[in-house]
């Protein structure tokens, strides 16, 4: 069985709403990435342009922090509003940001283009409310020990005040494991996709509080099917005003964008709308390819070794034919011999890559082009 129908794919769900903030759509064959560093502290402009160019479609431009302790940093308030503007100007780039009262959500009105209410804040019906009368898309994080009805619900005061543009995000819970910051609950996002038609998006960050895990956590949620990502990233992760722990750089954010995109293209297939759309989904596809191209000479590499050191000859006519053959079986949108041609000249590429002596490039664009 292919792995993109072990997924339902977000259009494919009954009732379902796609959300959008800005560009970045959210609820469809894409996986938009929401980035930028915890809180908007100084030199916010040159973080934001940072984290655009590593490929978040939206910004993270929380100026008002909710902080376990009052004697942490908490935000530069109305005074990073100006910050969000040149940011946003700058980038091109929409910005979601926290209204941590009813009163902040005026303040944030025309500054940011979609509101976060923060796992402290999911059960301030108030704020809910007035988050939900904004006009702004909202996305509503799962409190920290909320379960999936009491989340639910609290999606539904914004839902409530006639505004359809609600996203749940899961963000980890409190458990008893005490390594990571909070457990992230993948089935969240199989059983929320499956109970509204709401999307749901991860924030790996908040769950592992350690930048090297948020990685991992955030290619397992796009597996599972979420709709899109949260991340904090920071250029100088350890500078950072505000959990600077979990922080990812610039680097490793952009590699997250395109693992993510390889990933999506796997597990949510959908038609293309138009043109664009489909030529996006390509460049999804080609990209993937690539990387399995890259993996695969480097794998005929490796077993070309051992095939020397065990004095066993370079070509093995019969694999290369089951190979072929189960490749043409598992692709017949190709037609017959479509996938096989272009198999054997990826076999064919692979090898003549270890003489170093092939047009590697060109024979590999013409087999991906075909
Ligand atoms: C945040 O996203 O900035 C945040 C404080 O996370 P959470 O509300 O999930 O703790
Ligand atoms: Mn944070």
């Amino acid at each position: 069985m292919v792995i993109e129908s072990l997924v339902p794919s977000a259009p494919a769900r009954p009732g379902a709403r796609a959300v959008r903030i800005g560009d970045a759509v959210f609820g469809t064959d894409r996986v938009p990435v929401i980035a930028g560093p915890c809180a908007v502290e100084p030199g916010y402009v040159d973080h934001a342009m940072v984290t655009a160019e590593a490929g978040a479609a939206v910004l993270r431009g929380c100026v008002f922090k909710p902080r376990t302790s009052p004697h942490t940093f908490q935000g530069l308030g109305e005074n990073g509003l100006m910050l969000l503007d040149e940011a946003r100007g700058r980038t091109g780039a929409p910005v979601i940001a926290e209204p941590l009262e009813p009163s902040h959500v005026a303040a944030l009105a025309g500054h940011a283009d979609a509101l976060l209410i923060g796992a402290r804040s999911m059960h301030n019906t108030p704020l809910l409310r007035a988050a939900g009368r904004s006009g702004l898309p909202v996305v509503v994080k799962r409190g920290m020990s909320a379960t999936y009805d009491e989340w639910v619900a609290a999606a539904d005061y914004v839902l409530a005040e006639g505004n359809e543009a609600v996203m749940l995000c899961e963000r980890g819970i409190r458990t008893f494991e005490t390594a990571t910051r909070n457990t992230l609950d993948l089935s969240a996002i199989v059983v929320l996709r499956e109970r509204t038609g709401l999307p749901v998006i991860v924030d790996p960050s908040h769950a592992a509080g350690r930048a090297a895990w948020v990685p991992a956590l955030a290619i397992a949620a796009v597996a599972a099917g979420a709709d899109g990502l949260l991340i904090e990233s920071h250029p100088h992760p350890e500078r950072s005003m505000c959990d600077a722990a979990q922080a990812v750089t610039p680097l490793q954010l952009r590699e997250i964008v395109r693992a993510v995109a390889r990933l999506g293209a796997l597990v949510r297939p959908t038609d293309p709308a138009d043109l664009e759309d489909a030529r996006n989904q390509l460049d999804a596809v080609d990209s993937a390819l690539a990387c399995l191209l890259d993996r695969r000479a480097r794998l005929v590499a490796a077993a070309a070794r051992v095939k020397q050191r065990d004095g066993l000859p370079e070509r093995d006519r019969r694999r290369e034919h089951e190979v072929v053959a189960r490749v043409q079986r598992e692709a017949p949108a190709l037609g017959d011999p479509g996938a096989a041609r272009v198999m054997r000249t990826v076999i064919d590429a692979c090898l003549a890559a270890l003489d170093g002596a092939g047009d590697t490039e060109g024979t590999l664009a013409a087999a991906s082009a075909t």
